[in-house]
């Protein structure tokens, strides 16, 4: 029986060919791909700042860094994400909390945002610094009602868009951060686009643009107006606060430029398989993702949920029989805060009762760009034979 994953990368002869001319070129990292690499999405995504970084934790680390996240700073996020995008804000010793989920986008809620955000003013609690939505699955969250309330509460915004590579909101390019400080992407090869691993962050602020390239070399300058004295000579450099090596390489950023050339052929084909599932799904006891009316998300996870109503089997149980059907189906998120590491921070059950109520009954099927009719035709067999 043939074994589906749940998400795979699509390589073909045209990525093959960009990568072995990059690893034959003058330059295998800090060469001209990652400018072309950068110039390229951000064109796409309608933005004029892209920093690429070696994966989208790194991204998420030095964005927060360079919007002034540390120690005493407090950082909100959905709970249904990979747990790097709260990770990030702890590795400089920032606090974190959660807020819970729409429970038919299954993104951050901005009626709950707006809900914690007053009770914690009324309550003379800490407001955050900033919030991070996660656009789940492919699809933007409310970014103008989120933008409403960070004019109104004074919080700064990164986009957590891992999953959003190409999609678009209310006729604006996720990423062109027209209501937030930055986005940052993930090239995870689970992903819509790959480059083995990379990461980047968009922005329209040029003076963070450069604080985070920066940031992703070490914290070292060579513009002579940044130095604190004048060159010593032509070696010189300056290293004017503590950074890190977040490097993308230039055969990353060849796999990056080739797949991009790609993203709209991506696109249609995860759209088409989406609508497809949409039919094929249609009658069985099964929730669909909800989409909102000017979103074109980009389809990076095809979740249902069991409706609990009509199917009484233990999810364990239904995630097994899958599998033993060659269908590997997966599960986007159990909520962050439940994770032991966090628990050890104080976190409790109970938090996001949506998010929560969410995790117990959500399937992702298996979405890729090289998966046949035939492949989807088993997931649906499976489902069905599963669940009815
Ligand atoms: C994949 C992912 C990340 C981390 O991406 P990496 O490139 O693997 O570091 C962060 N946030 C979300 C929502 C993700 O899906």
């Amino acid at each position: 029986m043939k074994k589906i994953p749940y998400s795979r990368q699509s390589i073909d002869a045209s990525d093959l060919a960009a990568v072995e001319a990059a690893l034959k070129s003058d330059f295998l990292t800090q060469g001209p791909l990652i400018e072309e690499f950068e110039r390229e999405f951000a064109r796409i995504h309608g933005v004029p700042h892209a920093v690429a970084v070696c994966n989208a934790t790194a991204a998420l680390h030095i964005a927060y860094q360079a919007l002034g996240i540390g120690a005493g700073k407090l950082v909100w996020t959905s709970p249904n994400t990979f747990v790097a995008t709260s990770n990030a804000a702890l590795y400089l010793d920032a606090t974190v909390d959660f807020v819970d989920i729409d429970p038919r986008t299954y993104n951050l809620s901005v009626d709950a945002l707006k809900a914690k955000l007053t009770a914690t003013r009324q309550a003379g609690g800490r407001l955050p610094d900033l919030v991070v939505p996660v656009h789940f699955g492919g699809q933007s969250c409310d970014m103008q009602g989120l933008a409403r309330l960070a004019a109104e509460f004074g919080f700064r915004v990164v986009e957590d868009a891992s999953h959003a590579v190409g999609a678009v909101t209310q006729g604006e390019p996720v990423g062109s951060c027209a209501h937030s400080d930055a986005a940052i992407f993930s090239f995870h090869p689970v992903k819509i686009i790959t480059t083995g691993e990379g990461g980047l962050i968009t922005t329209r602020n040029a003076e963070l643009a450069a604080h985070l390239r920066r940031l992703r070399a070490h914290g070292i300058t060579r513009d002579a107006a940044l130095m604190t004295e004048p060159s010593h000579g032509t070696w010189y450099y300056q290293q004017l606060e503590l950074g890190w090596n977040f490097r993308l390489t230039e055969l990353q950023s060849a796999l990056g430029l080739s797949q991009l050339k790609r993203l709209s052929a991506f696109r249609e084909r995860r759209e088409a398989k989406a609508r497809r599932y949409d039919e094929l799904l249609k009658d069985l006891p099964l929730k669909l993702h909800g989409l909102r009316a000017g979103e074109n998300s980009a389809r990076h996870l095809y979740v249902v949920r069991v409706d609990r109503a009509r199917v009484k089997k233990d999810k364990r149980k239904i995630f097994e029989e899958l599998h033993q059907r060659g269908v590997l189906v997966n599960l986007h998120y159990m909520p962050v805060y439940l994770q032991p590491y966090y628990a050890s921070l104080g976190f409790k059950p109970g938090l996001c009762p949506e998010a929560e109520a969410y995790y117990a009954e959500a399937i992702t099927l298996p979405l890729f760009v090289d998966m046949t009719d035939a492949d989807q035709d088993q997931v649906v067999a499976a489902l069905r034979d599963v669940l009815v």
